[in-house]
């Protein structure tokens, strides 16, 4: 392996998930959902394999997709893309991500971060040699937030990249337009590119809605924004993705991704545009079904001892494992499942200063009612 990749080992997520299988514990570790997607999207898959789509499709995409993708854009977010040139179809938003940051970031180029950050984030800087600049951010009355002033202080001669995550896995805040607006300044200041990742751009709780940093003032024009079907339609086996952003940003990225993987996989392409423009609904009851799934996680969490911040959106909350008398939480989740038979992930592997995230434990809720009520049952047992 090489020198810039021999820190990184396995995921966090498959660690997580295969101590879970070793051990039968249950898994609130890796955020997949365990109910399917829409019948509709389901049906058209498996349409599209039987009518002999399985060929490779065009490099930047199936055309279908690429206009739902842009219709999208314009009917959320009043922002308007060619779906001919400003629309790439990618395998996931991993690899628009990883396209992204290897065409926009070479060596000894900043890349600035919030901490904790997405675990992809640092593998992809580091395999374009370049370096992350971490923005942390900590709890303040229960939601994670950043200071502007840091964030200024990071942006030196060598920024090349803002990474914008939001809603934020792990800790599920979402960017209220004030924080966005000093993200935007910064970037329009120092003549930045942000690379937006808006993959559970609809899974925000209590009416907080997520705002596109590319609807921003002077933004569209400099925001390589990212999402994907696997959050938004529960599919997260399908890897479909997608960026929107100008010609230029596109082509670069193209240029990366053509190499990478060349297309994606076609009959889930099909499927997906249906889903971005017949499955809305659906996706008005799944963010109903988590929200009330957010409330009785964090419910039970709270009922066994954690002090819990409870995310404006995402799968995932953030537990505080101090009040039981642990300090370590990257300990405490590779015990958890001889201690109580649950995974969790240990927030702290996403941070640069990981005593920032020590304390904390991340716990998915995407999860049948049943899964999560004895999945607290037993981490009651801590106390
Ligand atoms: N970004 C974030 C913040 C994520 O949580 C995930 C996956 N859960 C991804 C990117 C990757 O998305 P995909 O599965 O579409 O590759
Ligand atoms: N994004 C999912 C999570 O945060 C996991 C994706 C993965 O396994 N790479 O849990």
């Amino acid at each position: 392996l090489v020198e810039r990749m021999r820190s990184f080992g396995t995921t966090i997520f498959a660690e997580m998930t295969s101590l879970a299988v070793r051990t039968g514990a249950i898994n609130l570790g890796q955020g997949f959902p365990d109910q399917g997607g829409p019948d509709g999207m389901l049906e058209r898959a498996v349409e599209a394999i039987r009518a002999g789509e399985n060929q490779y499709p065009p490099g930047p995409g199936v055309p279908e997709l690429r206009r739902a993708v842009a219709e999208q854009r314009r009917d959320r977010y009043g922002l308007a893309y060619d779906p001919d040139g400003e629309v790439l179809v990618t395998v996931g938003a991993t690899e628009a991500i990883a396209a992204a940051i290897l065409a926009l970031a070479g060596p000894g180029d900043e890349v600035v971060v919030f901490e904790p950050y997405y675990d992809s984030y640092a593998a992809m800087i580091a395999l374009a040699g370049a370096v992350r600049r971490p923005v942390t951010l900590r709890p303040e009355g229960g939601r994670f937030a950043f200071d502007p002033d840091e964030l200024r202080a990071a942006i030196t001669p060598r920024t090349r990249l803002v990474l914008v995550n939001s809603p934020h896995n792990p800790v599920g805040t979402v960017f209220t337009r004030a924080e966005l607006e000093s993200i935007a300044e910064v970037c329009r200041d120092h003549d930045l590119t942000a690379v937006t990742d808006e993959v559970y751009e609809y899974l925000t709780f209590d009416g907080v809605e997520h705002v596109p940093l590319a609807s921003l003032e002077g933004m569209r024009e400099r925001t390589v924004a990212i999402s994907s079907a696997g959050k938004t339609f529960s599919a997260t086996g399908w890897k479909v993705g997608w960026i929107t952003a100008p010609a230029a940003h596109v082509r670069a990225v193209q240029t990366v991704k053509q190499f990478l993987t060349y297309t994606s996989s076609a009959p889930y392409q099909r499927a997906v545009a249906h889903a971005l423009t017949e499955e809305l609904p659906w996706v008005e009851g799944l963010r109903t079904s988590l929200q009330a799934k957010r409330d009785r996680l964090v419910a039970g969490l709270e009922a066994a001892g954690f002090t819990v911040h409870r995310p404006q959106g995402t799968y995932f909350v953030q537990a505080d494992i101090r009040p039981l008398g642990f300090a370590d939480g990257l300990e405490l989740a590779r015990a958890l499942p001889e201690k109580a038979g649950v995974v969790a992930v240990p927030t702290q592997v996403f941070y640069d200063h990981a005593e920032a995230g020590a304390p904390f434990l991340r716990f998915a809720f995407c999860k049948r009612d049943p899964v999560i009520d004895e999945a607290v049952d037993r981490l009651a047992a801590l106390r």
